[in-house]
């Protein structure tokens, strides 16, 4: 670190520092961009996972591949430090994209106006951009790193982190905080709070009939399930940040047969671990109408809510004061989406999430990211690793 002097403070010599690398930030995350990692491709997954693994190494991380079989494997990099008092910080990322491969032709990386474009820019590329180079700056300015320091970027993120969750859950409890690269809010806020997040199907078995020879024979699925999904309707309670979503419907097989069969997929988001349990329970002690038709609902609430603890506005508050130190106003904010940064926080550890990139348009054709911006989160996201 280049010594304060009455027009400098540390905090501004390290913006500096990364201001002069802003370039090389930019170049580190379109390198990432450009090998495509669409959730479902194993095969893009490998290379990401191998790119990623030469670029830690080569920071004297110790990589270790998670093999997984139905999905991409996962990447966990430790990096010692001669403080082994200290328990290491999480740094939590996701390097899937929504993206199919193929993508990149008609959505390139680019820069256009101060803003680098492309799939996965945001979500979450640049975030995983931010931990290499945060954790090269750490190297620079200390002759060691200060605290030992773990890496998770999982494969399977954006389409549950079935395979990654217990590896996650397992390295948060170890670590004394835990920093998620996800986006930035609105206004480049930090997230401190997130929805939890789950998924249901509800089935309705009704009795098929011809409709024009035998209609009231039939018990339809489709009517049924019209009725449930008007009760659906009514678990919704949006000031209190509740919703039930029946998102995807399906039933029936041709206009002239009373249904046999009818679904709905159903998305639920709750604030609170008490309002998930409620809302799974009313969804599973739904009745039919129709004493004929039969009804079942599958599902869980897969992600339980981030919810702003101690811990969390601990966090949160520590990273204001890094900010303020270069006259940042740190905002927070809480979410509507989910990321792993709720399971870390569903087990108490202090969690501070949207640590990553600052832009908008994420799984969108316009995902950009703010160039100007990437400096001073390099700067935040190292000093965290050092405080937390
Ligand atoms: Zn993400």
């Amino acid at each position: 670190m280049p010594s304060a002097n009455a027009l400098h403070s540390p905090a501004h010599d390290r913006l500096r520092y990364f201001e002069q690398r802003q370039g090389q930030i930019v170049e580190t995350i379109r390198q990432l961009v450009e090998v495509e990692s669409p959730s479902d491709d194993k095969p893009s997954l490998a290379r990401i996972a191998a790119f990623l693994s030469e670029k830690f190494e080569a920071l004297g991380g110790k990589t270790q591949i998670h093999r997984s079989a139905g999905f991409g494997d996962n990447l966990q990099v430790s990096f010692d430090s001669p403080d082994s008092s200290r328990k290491p910080v999480l740094l939590l990322g996701h390097y899937d994209t929504v993206y199919p491969l193929g993508t990149l032709a008609a959505m390139p990386c680019k820069i256009e106006n101060g803003k680098l474009r492309g799939p996965g820019v945001l979500d979450m590329k640049s975030g995983i951009a931010l931990i290499l180079r945060a954790i090269e700056a750490l190297k620079a300015w200390h002759e060691k790193l200060p605290r030992p320091i773990t890496v998770f970027l999982v494969s399977d993120e954006e389409i549950g982190s079935y395979s990654s969750r217990p590896i996650t859950e397992a390295l948060a409890k170890k670590s004394a905080g835990v920093l998620v690269l996800e986006p930035a809010a609105g206004h480049a806020a930090v997230k401190t709070a997130r929805k939890g997040v789950g998924e249901y199907t509800l089935r309705v078995q009704g009795i098929a009939s011809h409709a024009g020879l035998d209609p009231g024979k039939g018990h339809s699925a489709i009517v049924e399930l019209a009725r449930q999904i008007a009760v659906l309707a009514k678990f919704n309670n949006l000031r209190q940040g509740v919703s039930v979503n029946p998102g995807v419907l399906s039933g029936g097989t041709r206009t002239n047969v009373v249904a046999a069969e009818a679904s709905v997929g159903i998305d639920v988001r709750i604030r609170s671990a008490k309002q998930a349990a409620g809302i799974d329970r009313r969804l599973r002690s739904l009745k039919p109408f129709d004493k004929r038709c039969k009804i079942e609902v599958s599902g869980k609430i897969n992600r339980l809510p981030m919810e702003r603890t101690a811990g969390v506005a601990a966090l949160y508050a520590k990273a204001r004061g890094i900010a303020s130190q270069i006259g940042w106003k740190l905002g927070e904010a809480a979410v509507g989406g989910g990321s792993d940064g709720n399971f870390t926080a569903g087990l108490g550890i202090p969690t501070l999430d949207g640590m990553g990139g600052v832009g908008d348009g994420a799984h969108a054709i316009h995902e950009f990211i703010e160039i100007a911006e990437l400096p001073r989160r390099a700067l935040l996201l190292a000093g965290m690793i050092e405080s937390v």
